[in-house]
This record gives structure tokens, C-alpha cells and sequence, in this order.
């Protein structure tokens, strides 16, 4: 087999995601026969490094040992049964690590399969928790603009990228929108910060006319990912903590992208010392091995639901492979690699390396930003005159194939090209992904 029978093949049958398929009658689909640490490998002999962890996911790298070990060894003993009325070890043991590792608060764990449907069970636990105390008014979500939750209708409906939005705005509930706190284009820290004042404000105003029929603001803590790899400071959400508090409205924090050493602490939380009311999960928390994810709450959350069931208080939400065995024991891996691989301070190190890399983009005439928190770095494109691409032009698209054929996995937002690798990468692999990146940047921009 090689690359071009097996894309044929696939193409027959297979529809794959967030792809225009026509595109691929002149881009090929690459076939991936395995893949070890950062790097995967095709049928023709080709390598790429994965740049952008396979969408986020993948923390340690393709085919890690210790991960495979514990998959297996959970595999010869049970691989998933119902997880109402029954339970098992690895969603235990998940549990209690995910609230020993948490903000303070979280401690009520509610699992799922991905991360549209964490957002999914947050926006529905916080609507009902409302509806339990006795507040059936409060129905509405505040939202950012620019934000995006996921794609299943509920979080859609409260992301804000209209790529993704707009086809389907006739099925969406509308949230009510707050400008976003992002400091794109702003010259320095210091007006980055009046920017977040004066986003906060903004947000009060809403709050203060809507409190009464909202039950959550969800955000993306620090980074909005898919809209661009946008960024904002930890004051944002400190601000929006006591804000919430003030008008009584749940902070829903979605960490389904930024969770898990992304961003420099474990959890983006973290940077602002804030406990949100609900914590997604996903993405990272199996180290790009299984689906699953986790929804975080706290004690009273739990037990505004807890009554005879003749009350209807019950939380009636479950996705078959809820709590599934080898993904929770998958999870609990990647925890323990973050122990033994000395983890935070490790990226701390490559976090340093990539500034410095990234040093040639900066002046960069067709560079309008270059812009990093943690192990997530973008660099947004502009044309000769200081303004945004036509996007039809699809310049980014021009930056990922120039990668394709120089053994580098990146797959740019737009005219947004990112950075967010694996942990496992070294600081010469990092030199390798900025410079071919930046060979790419310069081929598309012309
Ligand atoms: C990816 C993502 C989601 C959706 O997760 P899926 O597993 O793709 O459904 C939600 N929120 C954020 C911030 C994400 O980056």
C-alpha cells in the first residue's frame, strides 16, 4: 500500500471533518501508517512533525509506552460497562486526581465523551441547577464574541466564529454576546490591561440588564483557540469571577483546549487564582489517546440535585460510553507522566526556547502579530499594506502544504498559523517547526 491507493480508497467512502472534500482533488489526504513521539509517518516514506498535536489532543507523543501500557493492562481486565448503577476503578481514581489537581471547590466530577459534550453538560447542569432553586426565568448563556465551544448544537450555539455558526443559525439558541477581552493589535501590556477593564465593563452592563434571565457567562480562560489563537490576561477572568459573583451567574470555564500545561500552569484558571462554577474538560485529558472528558462543579451544584426521584431534581444526561474504562485509565497515564516527566517546568524550558524562535518572525512585513502564552504561539498574517488577507485567497492554506512537503504537520486558522506541539518535543525540533514554518509564511505571502 502507499499513500495515493489508500487515499483513494478513502475517498470513495469516508467524509472527513471540518474539510471542504473537493479541496481534495488537488490536495492530497495523507495517509498515516504510525506515529512515535512528534512525529507521524506516511506510506511513502514521509514524516511530519505533528506541530499542532493532532488537533490539540496529544500531550507525550504518538505510541507512548507508559499510556499503551495502561490502556493494555486495563484492556485484559474490562473495557467498558454501564456507568449508572455500576462503577469501576479508573473512573475513581480519575475522579479523585482530577479534584486533587483542580482549583479549590471543584469537587464533583460528571464524565462524558468529548468535549462539545462537557459544554453541552455544563450549559445544561447550570440552566437546571437554576431551575432546581427555583429560578425558571434565568434560560440565556453569555457568551464572547469570537468564542467557540464546539459544534454540537448547544455549544455552537454559544461559540461566536461564523464559519462555523452562520450555516446554522436557524437551529441555535441566541446567547447574549460580550465583547471579547483579546488584545490583538494593542501596542503594549499596558493598554492590554485598560483594554480588559474596559471589556469587563462592558460585561457588567450586560449582567446588569440580564442577570435576572442568565444562568452562565462560558469562556475560554486566556485563550480563545479556534478563533484564532487569540489572547487575553488572567485580570479578565478575575474580573469576570467577582462579577459573576456579584450578579449571581455561574462561570462556566472551558479548559477543553488550554487545560493541562498548555498555557504554563496546569490549569489557565490558575493564572487569574480563580474557581470557576463549572470546568470542561477534554482534549489533553487522555493525552490524545481516547474520547472522554470531565465536567467539574462544586458541592452545592451537586446537591441542589439531590432528592427523591419523584422530585425530578435529577441530572438525567448520559452518553453510552460514559466514564469508559481505558480512556479514564488513559487519563490517569497522562497524569502520571506529568509527575515523572517533571512536566510544567519542562515546558516552562520550551515555552523560553519557542520565544526566542520565534524571534524571526518579529518585523516580519506580512506578520501583523506574533503572539504566545505557554506552548501555544500564532503568527497572524497580513498582506503589503497592513491589512487582513482577502480570505478567499487562503494564504494559510499555502503555509500547510508547503509543510506537507517539508515534514511539517501545522494547520493553520485562516491566516492564524499556530503552534501548539506536543510536550515531547525537543528545543531542535522547535527550530525545525519555526524555520519551516517561516519558509512556508514567505512562499505564501507572495
Ligand atoms: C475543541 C474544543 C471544544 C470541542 O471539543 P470536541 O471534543 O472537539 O467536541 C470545545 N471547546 C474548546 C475550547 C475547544 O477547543
Amino acid at each position: 500500500m502507499n499513500n495515493r491507493q489508500l487515499a483513494q480508497r478513502d475517498l470513495k467512502h469516508l467524509w472527513h471533518p471540518c474539510t471542504q472534500m473537493k479541496d481534495h482533488e488537488c490536495l492530497p489526504l495523507i495517509p498515516i501508517r504510525d506515529g512515535q513521539g512528534v512525529w507521524l509517518h506516511d506510506y511513502d516514506g514521509n514524516r511530519y512533525l505533528d506541530a499542532i498535536s493532532s488537533w490539540w489532543v496529544n500531550l507525550f507523543g504518538h505510541s507512548n509506552a507508559h499510556i499503551n501500557q495502561r490502556i493494555n493492562e486495563q484492556m485484559q481486565r474490562l473495557e467498558h460497562c454501564i456507568f449508572a448503577g455500576y462503577t469501576h476503578e479508573p473512573a475513581i481514581e480519575l475522579a479523585e486526581s482530577l479534584v486533587a489537581i483542580t482549583p479549590p471547590g471543584l469537587d464533583r466530577v460528571f464524565l462524558a465523551d468529548n468535549g462539545s459534550s462537557a459544554v453541552e453538560v455544563a450549559l445544561k447542569m447550570s440552566f437546571h441547577f437554576w431551575l432546581n432553586q427555583g429560578h425558571g426565568r434565568k434560560h440565556r448563556f453569555i457568551n464572547l464574541s469570537n468564542s467557540y465551544h464546539g459544534e454540537t448544537l448547544g455549544a455552537l450555539a454559544v461559540g461566536d466564529v461564523p464559519l462555523y455558526k452562520d450555516t446554522y443559525a436557524p437551529l441555535l439558541m441566541t446567547p447574549i454576546t460580550a465583547p471579547s477581552p483579546d488584545c490583538f493589535g494593542l501596542p503594549d501590556a499596558a493598554a492590554c490591561e485598560a483594554n480588559v477593564q474596559e471589556k469587563l465593563q462592558a460585561m457588567q452592563r450586560l449582567l446588569e440588564t440580564h442577570h435576572d434571565e442568565v444562568c452562565a457567562v462560558i469562556v475560554e480562560p486566556l485563550v480563545q483557540c479556534a478563533g484564532g489563537m487569540r489572547m487575553y490576561p488572567p485580570a479578565y477572568l478575575s474580573g469576570l469571577r467577582a462579577l459573576c459573583d456579584r450578579y449571581q451567574v455561574h462561570l462556566i470555564a472551558d479548559e477543553i483546549a488550554v487545560g493541562f500545561g498548555r498555557t504554563g500552569t496546569f490549569f489557565a484558571c490558575e493564572q487569574a487564582a480563580i474557581s470557576p462554577d463549572f470546568m470542561c474538560l477534554s482534549k489533553g485529558l487522555t493525552g490524545g489517546y481516547l474520547p472522554l472528558s470531565a465536567v467539574l462543579t462544586g458541592e452545592a451544584v451537586y446537591q441542589a440535585f439531590y432528592d427523591d426521584y419523584t422530585k425530578l431534581t435529577a441530572f438525567l444526561h448520559s452518553h453510552s460510553y460514559t466514564g469508559n474504562p481505558l480512556a479514564c485509565s488513559a487519563a490517569l497515564a497522562t497524569l502520571e507522566l506529568f509527575e515523572r516527566n517533571d512536566t510544567l517546568d519542562n515546558n516552562q524550558r520550551l515555552t523560553e526556547h519557542l520565544k526566542t524562535a520565534l524571534d524571526i518572525f518579529r518585523n516580519h512585513p506580512n506578520v501583523a502579530e506574533v503572539r504566545q502564552t505557554g506552548l501555544i504561539a500564532a503568527v497572524e498574517l497580513q498582506n503589503a499594506n497592513g491589512q487582513p488577507f482577502d480570505w478567499q485567497e487562503r494564504r494559510g492554506l499555502r503555509v500547510y502544504q508547503h509543510g506537507l512537503k517539508n515534514q511539517l504537520l501545522i494547520r493553520p486558522l485562516g491566516d492564524v498559523v499556530y503552534f501548539m506541539p506536543p510536550y515531547v518535543i525537543t528545543p531542535d525540533e522547535i527550530d525545525f517547526m519555526v524555520k519551516t514554518a517561516f519558509a512556508g509564511i514567505n512562499e505564501a505571502v507572495r
